[in-house]
């Protein structure tokens, strides 16, 4: 990857306009969750230090290109006005004249907000005059977005090719980890891949096919699976089309790359019945759902994991939401932990994975938690991310 970061730019004095992730559940008016405002702070606490004047934007949420006050990015000023210690001004739109003379004002230092960019039809649509408005708002663009790098849009996208562009702290982060996850990964490689969008890491199986030397797999990923080799899954999830699957069988045993299964399940008659919930073998799920792998299929999985040197967590083992289907998604995060302090590399990501490893206490204990989850998938696909393409070409352009 080529492009430059915040290290190659001088930013004292100057307007330096960061495309931020910040779209944040909000619960109440009130920000529910912040892991995406502190995995921020790293960045902007380096502009303030070295007095940029800071101008931020993002989306949050699907307002389709309307107004919609419920979608205001207003609570995520306040969060990050308490957590870097500054009152962060807040523009109620994101481009027009009002708001550059606002950017204009800005002191050294200084931080100001603007209104979420899909109020604007043209964010998405990749305008390019919407592109030209936003970028009067800086002298410098930094992106710093890696859970929307995979969109081609004016913020993410067009705007880079109109002012410097460089690479935020984040942005660098993540770029840094996953490619050790592509680029000639140290092997032993192994992929926990589960979930249950099975038809949207379809094509992170086609790129990993190549390198990883095996693929633990549960959720209804699984079933999938199961259900294409003609075991009877009776009602559990799985998608409904298994040409994938059973095409991704046909290379794996071509290319010799064990896809390990479960050999014992944990059933319900639902998946509101929790307390019909049975750990049975593979032949026994009858009309039932499978929600989680069994405790011997976790073990099989974790000395799987324990023997690897590179591992990527890509979606849970079954519902881990609920504490009856919790175990087989614990036993392999407690092994990846494990491999991590033997010395292997962890990266969890892409779907619902960092989820999970937060909600079950994981996230200190591997290599690397993604923020992305489109992003993260897609890399891990091998596609090229359309914001992290524009930063190389604005590199490019300045050689
Ligand atoms: P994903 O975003 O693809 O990583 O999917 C995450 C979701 O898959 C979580 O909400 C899990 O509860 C769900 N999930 C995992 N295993 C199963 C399963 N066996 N049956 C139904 N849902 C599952």
């Amino acid at each position: 990857m080529r492009f430059l970061t915040l290290r190659d730019i001088d930013v004292t004095s100057k307007r330096v306009l960061v495309r931020e992730d910040f779209n944040v559940p909000l619960k109440d008016g009130k920000v529910a969750d912040e892991t995406r405002i502190d995995a921020s702070l790293e960045t902007l606490r380096h502009l303030r230090r070295n007095d940029a004047r800071i101008v931020l934007m993002s989306h949050l949420g699907r307002p389709d290109g309307k107004r919609d006050p419920k979608l205001s990015l207003k609570p995520v000023a306040e969060r990050l006005s308490a957590k870097l210690g500054v009152a962060v001004q807040f523009a109620d739109d994101c481009i027009g004249r009002p708001v550059e003379a606002q950017t204009q004002a800005l002191k050294d230092g200084e931080v100001m907000l603007l209104e979420n960019l899909r109020f604007h039809p043209e964010e998405e649509a990749n305008d390019s005059m919407f592109a030209r408005a936003l970028a009067k708002n800086g002298d410098i663009y930094v992106n710093d977005a890696f859970g929307t790098a995979h969109r081609a849009h004016a913020s993410t996208e067009g705007v880079a090719h109109l002012m410097p562009a460089v690479a935020g702290f984040l942005m660098q982060k993540e770029l840094d980890a996953l490619a050790r996850l592509v680029d000639d990964p140290v092997q032993p490689y192994v992929c926990a891949i589960g979930g249950a969008k099975v038809a949207d890491k379809v094509g992170v199986f086609d790129c990993l096919l190549e390198r990883v030397s095996a693929f633990v797999i549960g959720g209804g990923m699984a079933n999938t699976f199961l259900a294409a080799k003609g075991i009877d899954i009776g009602k559990s999830l799985h998608d409904s089309d298994l040409s994938h699957a059973k095409n991704i069988i046909t290379v794996a045993s071509q290319r010799g790359v064990p896809l390990h299964l479960p050999e014992d399940i944990v059933v319900a008659d639902g998946f509101d019945a929790d307390d019909t919930a049975q750990t049975v073998a593979l032949d026994q799920v009858g009309e039932r759902m499978i929600l989680d792998i069994g405790p011997q299929t976790g073990k099989n999985y974790a000395g799987v994991i324990l023997g690897a040197k590179t591992i990527v967590f890509n979606g849970p083992m079954g519902v881990y939401e609920k504490g009856k289907y919790q175990a087989g998604t614990r036993a392999i995060l407690e092994a990846i932990a494990e491999a991590t302090k033997n010395g292997a590399i962890s990266v969890v990501g892409g779907g619902d994975a960092a989820a999970a490893a937060h909600m079950l206490g994981f996230d200190g204990a591997v290599t690397h938690v993604s923020t992305g989850g489109g992003a993260t998938l897609e890399f891990l696909e091998g596609k090229t991310l359309p914001g992290v393409a524009a930063l190389e070409q604005a590199a490019e352009a300045k050689r």
